[in-house]
């Protein structure tokens, strides 16, 4: 198996920037940036962020506001902070080396037993088992494992799977194998088992379970949510908000923005609200845009309105600040905060 998995990699395997390197670092950075992130959306980011923090010193010695701007877009924003305490970890006891044990490199924030395994097998050539979403579901199949594979005993027999699985030759080649076989040709839907050179090995095929294997998840139960933002406009200034430790984007810029109980209470709610946090009677408020997006189990609806300030009681709070609006590029926002900002610098109203 690993000398038909090693042939049919070295033949069709995508040339990506972090398999031409063997620096921990780098491979270190690639591997945050790929979990819940595309390959296609992850390029970019990863040759910026490189650009930019060449090494482990550049990271730790940056401001997180710096690092949260060279992340934003890819969300999961606690990624990037993790990374940059991982950064201050390593400089602190490692005198800036990247570890190279897989216990020093599991210590480190964020970084869990596959991405461990990842670092020690890609940069060291060390024989460490991998498992991710995409690993998962092919050892699935080649195990014709039919329960749920999230579960305990599941994932300790996967697990069990990829340790007997790694060679201790080359086993970086194998892991990233292993992974590119899930990714390209054992997919969720109808995996391309004519194109695999596991084929012969596989009892899922065998008996033709791959729509069955690996057993799907639970459909989730989401919640749904009403949010308003707001523009306030001062002149050619916005106000904006820094997020708090613990909130949802904790360090990222954000539009001033309420929960609203329920749909018909929107006009009263969000009047209340600006009267409560900034003083500010507002008559016509102007809808800007509509957004609907889902966060984790969460689908919020948000609307987000233009309002101009009127002098009054102007609290201002530690974690808000004016900003001209052409320089809300300057500052990191989320997704829905982006999507609001590229709207007011486009100057539509959508
Ligand atoms: S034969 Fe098909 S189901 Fe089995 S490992 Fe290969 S692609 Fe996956």
């Amino acid at each position: 198996m690993h000398r038909k998995l090693r042939t049919w990699f070295r033949a069709q395997a995508r040339d990506l920037p972090w398999r031409r390197t063997n620096d921990a670092y780098a491979i270190w950075v690639s591997e945050i940036m790929l979990q819940q992130t595309q390959v296609a959306t992850v390029i970019d980011y990863y040759h910026r962020f490189l650009h930019r923090f060449p090494t482990v010193q550049e990271l730790a010695a940056a401001e997180i506001q710096e690092v949260l701007k060279y992340w934003e877009g890819l969300g999961y924003y606690r990624r990037a902070r993790q990374m940059h305490a991982a950064a201050n970890q390593i400089v602190a006891l490692h005198d800036g080396l990247f570890p190279t044990s897989f216990d020093d490199i599991l210590a480190l924030p964020g970084i869990g037993r596959y991405t461990a395994g990842a670092i020690c097998s890609f940069a060291y050539d060390q024989s460490q088992p991998i498992l991710e979403a995409n690993t998962q579901r092919l050892y699935c199949r080649l195990m014709k494992w039919q329960d749920d594979p999230k579960n305990r005993a599941s994932q300790q027999a996967m697990w069990g799977f990829a340790e007997e699985f790694v060679p201790q030759t080359n086993p970086g080649e194998i892991n990233q194998a292993l992974m590119e076989l899930g990714s390209l040709v054992c997919t969720p839907t109808n995996p391309k088992c004519d194109e695999c050179p596991l084929l012969a090995h596989c009892p899922t095929r065998k008996d033709n379970l791959q729509g069955e294997i690996p057993r799907p998840p639970k459909p989730k139960d989401f919640e749904h949510v009403h949010e308003i933002a707001w523009v306030i406009w001062d002149g050619d200034k916005v106000l904006v908000r820094q997020c708090l430790p613990g909130e949802r984007w904790e360090g990222l810029w954000d539009f001033p923005r309420f929960p609203i109980e329920a749909e018909e209470h929107i006009e009263e709610g969000r009047s209340a609200k600006l009267k409560t946090h900034f003083g500010l009677t507002v008559k016509t408020p102007t809808l800007r845009m509509r957004i609907k997006h889902g966060v984790t189990k969460y689908k919020i609806t948000l609307d987000c309105f233009d309002v101009q300030w009127k002098a009054g009681p102007q609290k201002q709070i530690g974690n808000y600040r004016w900003l001209k609006f052409d320089q809300l590029h300057e500052v990191p926002l989320h997704s829905t905060a982006r999507r609001i900002a590229k709207s007011i610098l486009a100057g539509r109203v959508e």
